[in-house]
């Protein structure tokens, strides 16, 4: 059975209340995140990041809602993510495939007139001998400080040398991208910068488009307008989660995990919880039990670090996560909130993907990302 099918099924039976766990995703949250992002990109376009399943919420949906809102331009990783996001927004958009372009994928490149991001002077050779047959123009990736993918000093020092063309090519845009832009400082990011503008003179400008800036270069924008270029290209702000503590982006939260209690139990002080007994309870407790674990992507490292909101009241994650359950001490909820069936924010209100990520050692991406496909979705727009 398709997921889709599942979840309508389980929606019907348990009509507006929650069942075992449920995976909510605000479609309108997120067109409302892209507009306010393009606004927030100055005079640069608003693109979309929406590689590993656009961050978890679901590639399709989450395509066609950033499509119906206005945007044009699309970024993933993979040639495959390419096909999938082509068949849900549609001939007229861009989409770039950030890995860039291997010969077996040509064909799909064709096929789904997808627009590869050349990171080294092979695939531009590649790309050269190419694309007038598949019709696209490509990205040129320059690196200015990732070591990652994009062509290097060197290389661009080489093409300057042959006397580059970009139309001769079939490259339409040039970018970067910010290795340190995370944080309120924004000294690495305009420093970065400096390097593209730097390489951008060496290949010539002509008629090339810019693109440079992330979620966290988006935030530097309002300050430093120049990091804007012609096309932004956020990614987990769009999703609702500020791209570092004190970044100040308007968002709305996309998603919410919720659960209803399984058990409730009292706890006698000294019962250890869990796997390997490793939380101990100090004092007479009410522990509660909840049908969500690392399986679902509730990764293992909020043992003893998670929290959940119960209707505003925090509780936290009490022993070990398990891959199907997790145990919460509500010993200071009230009682009326904390019963068998009662529902129970996992990720939304108190318990931000920001607030978790931190307590569990990692960045929101991941929680967000590592979803997985057994919580059953619920997509409003
Ligand atoms: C993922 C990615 C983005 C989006 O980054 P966020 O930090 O999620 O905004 C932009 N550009 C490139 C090259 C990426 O790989």
């Amino acid at each position: 059975m398709a997921d889709g099918t599942i979840s309508e099924t389980w929606d019907q039976q348990s009509g507006p209340d929650i069942v075992g766990a449920r995976l909510d995703i605000d479609l309108a949250a997120l067109a409302d995140n892209w507009r306010n992002l393009a606004k927030q990109s100055g005079p640069a376009t608003c693109g979309a990041a929406v590689k590993a399943d656009a961050y978890g919420l679901g590639m399709a949906p989450a395509g066609r809602a950033l499509a119906a809102a206005g945007c044009e331009t699309f970024f993933v990783s993979q040639a495959a993510e390419g096909l999938a996001l082509r068949q849900a927004v549609g001939p007229d958009c861009t989409i770039y495939i950030l890995n860039g372009p291997l010969e077996s994928a040509l064909p799909a490149y064709r096929q789904a007139h997808l627009s590869p991001v050349i990171n080294d002077l092979g695939q531009l050779a590649l790309w050269r001998d190419n694309a007038a047959t598949i019709g696209t123009r490509a990205a040129l990736h320059l690196d200015t400080g990732m070591q990652r993918l994009g062509l290097s000093n060197s290389d661009c020092a080489t093409l300057q040398a042959e006397g580059f063309n970009a139309a001769e090519y079939g490259i339409g845009l040039v970018m970067s991208h910010l290795a340190n832009a995370d944080q309120p400082d924004p000294t690495d990011a305009l420093a970065q910068n400096c390097l593209f503008e730097d390489q951008i003179d060496r290949l010539g400008r002509g008629a090339l488009k810019q693109s440079l800036c992330n979620s966290a270069g988006v935030s530097h924008c309002r300050q430093h307008d120049e990091l804007a270029h012609d096309i932004t290209r956020p990614g987990i702000a769009l999703y609702g989660v500020q791209p570092y503590r004190g970044a100040n982006l308007k968002l709305k939260s996309t998603v919410k995990l919720s659960a209803q209690i399984v058990q409730i139990r009292a706890v006698p002080a000294g019962c250890p919880i869990g796997y390997g007994g490793a939380h101990k309870v100090t004092r007479d407790s009410v522990i509660a039990t909840l049908p969500v674990g690392y399986g679902d992507g509730y990764i293992r490292a909020l043992s003893h670090a998670g929290l959940v909101d119960i209707d505003g009241h925090v509780a936290p994650v009490v022993g070990r996560v398990s891959m199907d359950l997790i145990s919460i001490d509500v010993t200071d909820v009230p009682p009326a909130l904390v019963q068998q069936g009662s529902p129970v924010t996992l990720i939304g209100g108190k318990a931000s993907l920001e607030i978790l990520a931190h307590q569990a050692g990692t960045i929101p991406y991941e929680l967000l990302t590592g979803l997985s496909h057994r919580i059953p979705r619920f997509y409003s727009a």
